[in-house]
């Protein structure tokens, strides 16, 4: 006889793992398809992944979550990694948006983390409600079918064919999503035609504790505290074709540009990791459900990552789909029902929706638009924004 499962998760990223732990965590019984070269719940970490590591931001929400479902100990939370203001400025340093402690109920508005340190302590966390989850580190999925009645999947693992069912499947597979191409979903795709381009760097100013945005015609540079007041990640989005010249560079001649940009801010400026190239892409998919299927992360949507927010959105994902869940099969209902999928959806499809809307706009605002009228009318906008505290306040107390 087929084993069965409350759940099966495919992908095991950040928000796969978050879910499989607190669904397992709440007694309902998972299987979690890995892929088998993803080596952070083997409890190993390649030199070139070391090496590659990058900073996250998370708000204090998405933070707050982790801590309540036991993830990350207050520990992991590291002082100099904690933002409590955000300053939004243009090219000539004037003031676009401030957002501080005031506007989150006095809580910070963040945290940076180290994408490998997180995923590692997650990793970790997630071997103490193994009774309740079945990890399958799989080469390939062979076959997978969902209908009204269940979900069927066959996979190989170790060489073996391994073949089971589930109630409700959840894709967590990311941007290229398997199970999105496999149901043949349709997505809206586009590229920014733009590259974000991710480092570490040592400086001499203090900068407090404070994350700084800078849109100029040419980038848009994000300044993150990381690891000492002294330290700081950044983020450097350009078009396409900067990026390349830049990428041609030595890192003294990256030093220069960058100091002149930041010099205000931090000082002459140190490079002090690789850096990290990205290619930035929008993707939606018009419902996050499909029959007997969840989509969350970035299986379900891709946003620029101008404000920090892909991942914290993903998370989200899993607080709305677990309570679901939850509430569901304590109420003895089928957890892979259309209703259910259907109010996941309308759950999670406003903020969704206007996080990339918000982002977009700012995208606008920075490198991509040549029209002075544009940038000057989005930044009209952001100072309206700047100076209507409630609907400040509302946005990032729900992020
Ligand atoms: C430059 C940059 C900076 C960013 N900064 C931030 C930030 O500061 N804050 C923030 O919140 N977000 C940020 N983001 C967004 C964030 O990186 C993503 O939203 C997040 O990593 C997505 O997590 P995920 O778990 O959904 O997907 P992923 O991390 O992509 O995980 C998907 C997993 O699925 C696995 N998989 C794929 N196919 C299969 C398969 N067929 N079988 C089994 N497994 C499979 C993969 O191996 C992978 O482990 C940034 C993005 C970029 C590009």
């Amino acid at each position: 006889m087929l084993n069965k499962y409350d759940v099966a998760i495919v992908g095991g990223g950040i928000t796969g793992m978050v879910l499989a732990h607190t669904l397992a965590r709440h007694d309902m019984r998972v299987i979690f398809v890995i892929d088998s070269t993803d080596l952070t719940l083997q409890q190993a970490q390649s030199e070139q992944e070391k090496q590659n590591d990058r900073a996250f931001a998370l708000s204090h929400n998405t933070i707050s979550f982790l801590l309540r479902c036991g993830l990350l100990d207050e520990c992991d939370i590291n002082e100099e990694k904690r933002i409590d203001d955000i300053l939004v400025i243009d090219e000539s340093g004037k003031e676009l948006v401030s957002i501080s402690k005031a506007d989150n109920a006095n809580n910070s508005i963040g945290c940076m983390f180290s994408e490998l340190k997180l995923r590692a302590t997650i990793a970790n966390k997630l071997k103490t409600v193994l009774h309740n989850i079945e990890l399958l580190f799989v080469t390939s999925i062979d076959e997978l079918y969902v209908d009204e009645e269940i979900v069927f999947m066959s996979c190989v693992s170790n060489g073996q064919k391994i073949e089971f069912k589930a109630k409700l499947l959840v894709a967590a597979d990311g941007k290229d999503s398997f199970v999105r191409k496999h149901f043949n979903i349709p997505s809206y795709e586009r590229s920014y035609e733009q590259v974000a381009m991710c480092f570490n760097i040592r400086h001499p100013y203090n900068i407090k504790n404070m994350a700084v945005e800078k849109f100029s015609t040419h980038s848009t540079i994000a300044l993150l505290p990381y690891n000492s007041p002294y330290e700081s990640s950044v983020v450097w989005i350009l078009k396409n074709q900067n990026a390349e010249k830049l990428n041609a560079m030595s890192n003294d001649e990256l030093e220069k540009i960058l100091t002149l940009e930041l010099y205000d801010l931090c000082g002459s400026v140190e490079i002090i990791s690789n850096i990290q190239s990205y290619k930035l892409v929008e993707k939606k998919i018009r419902k996050l459900y499909h029959t007997r299927t969840a989509f969350i992360g970035d299986a379900g949507h891709v946003i620029h990552p101008l404000v920090g927010l892909g991942l914290n959105l993903g998370l989200h994902d899993v607080i709305s789909l677990v309570q679901l869940i939850l509430r569901y099969n304590t109420a003895q209902i089928d957890i892979g029902s259309m209703t259910l999928l259907e109010q996941y959806h309308c759950e999670r499809r406003l903020q969704v929706n206007s996080v990339s809307f918000m982002t977009n706009a700012m995208h606008y605002m920075g490198v991509q638009s040549n029209s002075k009228f544009v940038r000057n009318m989005i930044k009209i906008g952001m100072n309206a924004f700047n100076y209507i505290d409630p609907l400040k306040r509302k946005i990032i107390q729900s992020i």
